[in-house]
């Protein structure tokens, strides 16, 4: 390969204007995951950081951090736990709401997705405003686990999430950014 692991990502990473409402430029990550050479750079990417973090689970946020976030602990042979949007766990869950630019949104976990002491990775595909991340940052210290870091293949600085996680504390890495 020629270009950096990290630039080969983001080249592949479609902005589709305006979607899913005027102004907004959605970040699609859909082209990485459907050429298999960018899908193995992305997933290499994250197990080459990850490997040596004695990590026992990886979160994945609903829905695209399933995607990276199953992928991923398979790989580096650790369970996986889903955090999901409100209401589409079926066992005793918890709960963390927080707010949109219109509107609140919850996820949701069950409660014995994770024991206390854990080291947890938490992933997602992209970084906004931090709220999903931190809010499910938030279930998973409630019960008791140790976040090692919040990851995502792509931050948007501008919108400041990236920099409220730094405040809450947590580690973040991001592949590229926007
Ligand atoms: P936030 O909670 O504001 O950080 O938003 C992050 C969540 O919303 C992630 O699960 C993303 O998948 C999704 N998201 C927010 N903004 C975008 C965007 N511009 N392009 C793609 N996904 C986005």
């Amino acid at each position: 390969m020629h270009t950096d692991p990290a630039e080969y990502i983001r080249n592949a990473i479609r902005s589709v204007p305006d979607w899913p409402s005027p102004g907004v430029t959605f970040r699609d990550i859909t082209p990485i995951l459907q050429d298999p050479r960018s899908f193995r750079v992305l997933v290499d990417l994250f197990v080459y950081r990850y490997m040596r973090q004695r990590l026992d689970l990886v979160a994945g946020v609903d829905a695209r951090g399933f995607i990276l976030g199953s992928v991923l602990a398979y790989e580096l042979n650790l369970g996986f736990v889903p955090v999901r949007k409100k209401g589409k766990l079926p066992y005793q869950t918890l709960a963390e709401e927080y707010t949109l630019e219109y509107g609140n949104a919850t996820v949701e976990m069950h409660t014995d997705a994770v024991k206390p002491g854990q080291r947890v990775l938490l992933i997602d595909d992209l970084i906004a405003t931090g709220g999903t991340m931190v809010a499910a940052a938030k279930l998973l210290q409630r019960l008791g686990a140790n976040v090692v870091e919040a990851a995502a293949i792509i931050d948007l600085p501008e919108l400041g999430g990236s920099d409220i996680l730094k405040e809450t504390g947590l580690p973040i890495y991001t592949v590229c950014s926007f």
